[in-house]
């Protein structure tokens, strides 16, 4: 059932066994597990059922990008246009690329601080493989040992000890790529009479339980004026890796709550992904690789098109772990027309007679690339209230999102991992003509919000433990990016519903559903 709070003529008094507030990816995930079963669902959700500019506008506040040196990006806009505020949330303008964190990614990294997830990469992996089916793509093999498209075996760089092939494959589930497969994804499980789905419900506070438990309550306004309550057994916050945070800090400011006050973590530790490259053209070096000897599997590496499987390669919890670096990978494409500029044809002269002992200027297909580098956990990098309130007299959010040293010594350092690693196995030389001053201002944001509800075990460290369960409050659990300790470079979609349904799980077994 569909109800829009807008049409109801007053007050709204929700109960569901499990209320889960944001209706995007994670949330729609987890209320489809319990689909047709005993416990009811409601999901809260702040937008209709299409885009408006008012639901929109609730995410509007400030933001920064900076890093060593003081360089600064007003990123103000990137909080409206890197997540939807309706019915789908994001999941209207995801690409659909898809792929799980490596093993390196859960590892505690020594010589990472804040690094380590209390899970690994295989405990999670049969979680990975039902996230798949529910963006309909092909399971990934747990450590990339068989080949993901057949004839096309992943490159092989020295045994693939350091550096590695890292398959990446594209849902279809997505609003901007097949609208049709969407809408059965959001509206496929509505129907049945255990599930609720509750439009222009914005929730915008939290009534605590009268001994400090927990939550009485969730209140639930609309643009119009209207208010409501909504009651669980428990409750879900799903609403994006920014506004998770936003929700708890604005519930701590507003009436006293302690969510994240033991670790002061709450909000802190934002990563982000940006992209590094240089665009290449004819008469100037852009990020550039040249692949002497291609492999008939190149074609895994290039991305001929959106939707085409492809593959970039990265450095492994070895290949960190030997060169003190962070996760990193290369994205490849191919040039569409090669303009043959001049720096384009040394690299690849240079790359032919060094690996080929061959002096052919045509030795190797050279490509464009571009680099992603680990943003670190950092609790300079945050999210803070700022003093501005939205149209629900909701405080706005202000991002400083930082990239420090240690993020640009890593991305150097990993780097020089690779091209190392290329060289010696004789298979290629990479061109990265970025100076590091010049990083952060090259820096392009992508839309992943991770990092300010982090999981851990210890209540002092984290804000939610494994299970994802704020450790402030008995019946309240925290879903999404937001609660990743550590980013990697894999677009976060799959891993936050991987954890997304064995949360469902995990609630299932504690209702007894
Ligand atoms: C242009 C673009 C391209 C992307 N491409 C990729 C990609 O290729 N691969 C990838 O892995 N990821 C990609 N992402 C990121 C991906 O979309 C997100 O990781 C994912 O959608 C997050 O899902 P979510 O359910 O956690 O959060 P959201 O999608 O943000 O959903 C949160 C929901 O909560 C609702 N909400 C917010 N506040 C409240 C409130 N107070 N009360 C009630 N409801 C509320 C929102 O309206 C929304 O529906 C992309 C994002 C964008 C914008």
């Amino acid at each position: 059932m569909i109800i829009d709070l807008l049409e109801l003529p007053a007050r709204a008094e929700i109960t569901a066994d499990v209320v889960i507030i944001g209706g995007g990816m994670a949330g729609i995930t987890l209320a489809r597990e319990w689909a047709g079963q005993e416990k009811t669902v409601a999901i809260l959700e702040s937008g209709g059922r299409d885009a408006d500019d008012a639901s929109q506008r609730l995410y509007a506040g400030t933001g920064a990008l900076g890093g060593e040196g003081g360089d600064v990006q007003n990123i103000d806009d990137y909080l409206v246009t890197s997540r939807a505020r309706f019915y789908g949330g994001s999941g209207h303008w995801w690409g659909g690329k898809s792929v799980p964190l490596d093993p390196a990614d859960f590892a505690a990294r020594p010589w990472i601080k804040d690094s380590g997830w209390p899970m690994t990469r295989a405990d999670l992996q049969p979680y990975y493989n039902r996230a798949c089916d529910v963006l309909s793509i092909p399971h990934f093999d747990k450590d990339y040992a068989e080949p993901q498209h057949e004839g096309r075996p992943p490159l092989d760089i020295n045994g693939s000890a350091h550096i590695t092939s890292l398959p990446r494959d594209h849902s279809e589930v997505s609003g901007r790529i097949d609208k049709a497969q969407f809408d059965e994804f959001r509206y496929g499980f509505t129907d049945e009479p255990n599930i609720s789905v509750y439009l222009h419900a914005n929730v915008v506070g939290f009534t605590l339980a009268d001994d400090g438990s927990g939550l009485r309550s969730v209140e639930v306004s609309t643009l119009d004026g209207k208010r409501g309550a909504a009651r669980g057994a428990v409750y879900v916050l799903a609403c994006g890796g920014i506004e998770n945070a936003r929700l708890l800090l604005a519930a701590n400011a507003r009436n006293g709550a302690q969510f994240g006050r033991r670790s002061d973590a709450l909000g802190r530790y934002f990563q982000g992904h940006t992209v590094i490259y240089k665009e290449t053209s004819a008469n100037e070096a852009g990020t550039e690789l040249c692949v002497t000897d291609p492999p008939e599997s190149l074609d895994l590496y290039v991305n001929r098109r959106l939707g085409h499987p492809h593959a970039v390669l990265g450095t492994t919890l070895e290949g960190q772990a030997a060169y003190r670096c962070t996760a990193f990978t290369v994205t490849m494409g191919l040039l569409d027309e090669d303009p043959g500029g001049s720096d384009r044809l040394a690299l690849r002269s240079t790359a032919a007679r060094i690996d080929r002992a061959d002096t052919e200027a045509d030795g190797g297909t050279t490509c464009w690339c571009y680099f992603m580098t680990e943003n670190l956990p950092n609790p300079e990098s945050r999210v803070t209230l700022s003093d501005q309130v939205d149209a629900l007299g909701m405080p706005r959010v202000h991002l400083d999102w930082q990239y420090g040293a240690d993020d640009l010594d890593g991305f150097e350092r990993s780097f020089d991992a690779f091209v190392r690693e290329l060289g010696s196995a004789g298979r290629g030389r990479a061109c990265s003509p970025i100076a590091r001053e010049d990083l952060v201002a090259t820096m392009q944001p992508s839309r992943h919000h991770m990092g300010t509800t982090r999981m851990h075990e210890d209540p002092t460290v984290g804000v939610v433990d494994a299970n994802l369960k704020c450790h402030d409050a008995d019946n309240l659990y925290v879903t999404g990016s937001s609660v990743f300790p550590t980013s990697g470079i894999a677009n976060p979609t799959l891993t936050l519903l991987a954890l997304t349904l064995r949360l469902s799980d995990h609630l299932k077994e504690r209702l007894g559903a």
